[in-house]
């Protein structure tokens, strides 16, 4: 478990719920998209039409399963939560896709994690609103044509180059969600304060945005930890010294960094000399594995500027010298 970590777990799933916005005017940034979506879904009910297939890209806790509520909500229709991974046979996306009623909306979160007998019979879901139900096994199987009812597919995927084009070029409109910005992060926890009744003034939000890694759901769960600590340290109330104080308890620090992420960089600031040094000797260096050097710690670090892979292997930069107050015993390449 992390408390920086940008996937949702068990307490995130319990409390996002209640902290998601509800309409497209209340989605915080994201301004592009929401303006671009604004104008699908605005064309489509002028028509009385469903609308379009919407891909959704973007990093975990960024917003995509919330813009999909509002999708439906805006549209007046229910919708269908679901996943590529929970989507192992094409008859599990036929059970799904044969139960929607018109204009439903179906979720698809992790869709390139979708089996690829699966992903075929989508091709033609979303095209045609038809499936073929395969019946009976073996020489005897025969296909039944199914008809479907209109519905919106709104599939999400951390990068939309993971998707095969057939697949990609079915959607109607494809949302590339961004990190969020300080300031838009700070509204956020303005907001999800206001929700869960925590006191909270303009530093002390400040100072759990510029820790929240440009992501919504880490903002609300550092809000969470630093409203514990406000309760029990304090008087509940909120400011920059009672929010720096509670996540320097869960070593998080000024820029959002964990403990992770600090011995990564530390190690290749003070045993390495700032690099380049390979990600097998770093991952050893730090006591943990290649993976979670590679996979957990780093691409954080990189979007940071703080470190850079490089054909030599990883590098420091500057930034990750005077981020933990270091001075760098030779030229750094920059
Ligand atoms: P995943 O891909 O991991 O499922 P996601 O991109 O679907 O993540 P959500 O579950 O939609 O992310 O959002 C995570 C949390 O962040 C939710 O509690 C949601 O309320 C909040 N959130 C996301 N985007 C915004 C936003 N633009 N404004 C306000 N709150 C937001």
């Amino acid at each position: 478990h992390r408390l920086v970590g940008s996937v949702a777990d068990g307490e995130d799933t319990a409390v996002e719920a209640a902290l998601r916005p509800k309409e497209l005017g209340e989605f915080i940034g994201q301004e592009k998209v929401r303006a671009q979506l604004d104008l699908v879904l605005k064309a489509a009910r002028a028509r009385g039409a469903t609308a379009d297939h919407v891909l959704l890209s973007g990093a975990p806790g960024l917003g995509k399963t919330t813009l999909s509520m509002i999708i439906a909500a805006e549209m007046e229709a229910p919708i269908r939560i679901t996943s590529g991974p929970a989507i192992q046979h094409a008859g599990d996306l036929a059970a799904i896709l044969s139960s929607l009623q018109e204009g439903e909306v179906l979720f698809l979160d992790e869709i390139h994690r979708m089996s690829r007998p699966a992903e075929e019979m989508l091709y033609m879901a979303m095209e045609d609103f038809r499936v073929d139900v395969i019946v009976g096994k073996g020489p005897g199987a025969t296909a039944i044509p199914l008809e479907l009812p209109p519905f919106t597919l709104v599939g999400a995927t951390t990068r939309a180059g993971l998707l095969p084009p057939p697949l990609r070029d079915r959607f109607g409109f494809t949302g590339h969600m961004e990190f969020y910005g300080p300031a838009e992060l700070e509204r956020v926890v303005h907001r999800s304060a206001r929700l869960l009744d925590v006191e909270i003034d303009t530093e002390g939000a400040a100072e759990i945005a510029g820790r929240s890694r440009g992501t919504p759901r880490i903002a609300n769960r550092l809000l969470r930890r630093v409203r514990d600590y406000a309760q029990v340290k304090a008087d509940g109330a909120v400011d920059r010294e009672i929010a720096s104080a509670a996540l320097a308890v869960y070593e998080v620090d000024a820029r959002g960094l964990d403990r992770l992420d600090r011995s990564v960089l530390e190690a290749l600031l003070k045993l390495f000399g700032g690099g380049p040094v390979g990600l097998s000797t770093l991952s050893v260096a730090v006591g943990e594995e290649r993976e979670t050097v590679e996979e957990v710690a780093e691409p954080f670090l990189v979007r940071e500027g703080l470190l850079a892979r490089t054909p030599r292997g990883r590098v420091a930069t500057p930034a990750a010298w005077a981020h933990l107050g270091l001075t760098p015993p030779r030229q750094v390449p920059g």
